[in-house]
């Protein structure tokens, strides 16, 4: 079978063997064995490079037998390797079940497309990979009375909003104002924000990471 594919992640098991994890358009997250030749350095299995993988499953093996370049993606920068890094990271933690075609898309456009605020991208990439995973939180009312005012945090618990009435145990701070930032930023395209704050940017993809590691259960992420 063919498929494009991102590299999230490669690994050297020994001279020749290669461990790699993919995000592929065809089969969403897999990981897979690779044999190169000492000589070979190809930049189609370089992390975060887009390649189309010919691959032979056997049982829960999965070997890559052939593997063609697309574009390769080699950081310029620590601040755009740190980008790439963490995208990738959210990839390998976030994803499950959902439908492998828009996490492909939406990870290649975020990896391949962006060239700088990365904070704003890497923001609006959690936001929008939490919606697509079905994994949004409830952000508009209170999980307890539903009431849309006076909102004191955020509970991981219920996934969700409470408001000052119904404010019980840790609660993340929050408040309308971000609530309204994120709806936005979910709603409109990467290249389409003219301005963000900061601050803003740092609650909501701080809030992201926390609910999405509550939710999927790990706790292996920045
Ligand atoms: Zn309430």
């Amino acid at each position: 079978m063919e498929t494009p594919g991102i590299v999230l992640k490669k690994e050297k098991l020994s001279e020749r063997l290669f461990h790699l994890s993919l995000y592929t358009e065809r089969m969403g997250k897999i990981n897979a064995l690779i044999r190169l030749e000492l000589k070979d350095f190809p930049l189609s299995v370089e992390p975060f490079s887009l390649s189309i993988f010919n691959l032979k499953i056997t049982g829960e093996r999965t070997e890559i037998m052939k593997v063609k370049l697309l574009k390769h993606n080699v950081p310029k920068d620590i601040r755009k390797f740190k980008y790439l890094s963490l995208i990738a990271k959210y990839v390998d933690s976030f994803t499950g079940s959902a439908p492998e075609k828009k996490i492909f898309e939406l990870t290649r456009f975020y990896m391949m497309n962006v060239k700088d605020r990365f904070l704003l991208a890497a923001t609006m990439f959690i936001i929008k990979l939490a919606f697509f995973e079905g994994l949004f939180p409830n952000l508009t009312r209170c999980a307890i009375c539903g009431s849309s005012k006076n909102i004191s945090g955020f509970s991981l618990e219920e996934g969700s909003i409470v408001c000052n009435k119904c404010s019980r145990g840790n609660l993340i701070p929050w408040n309308e104002t971000l609530s309204k930032e994120t709806i936005y930023l979910l709603k409109n395209s990467f290249f389409s924000i003219k301005f963000c704050r900061i601050n803003s940017l740092k609650r909501i993809r701080n809030l992201f990471e926390k609910h999405l590691s509550y939710r999927i259960g790990t706790e292996n992420v920045i």
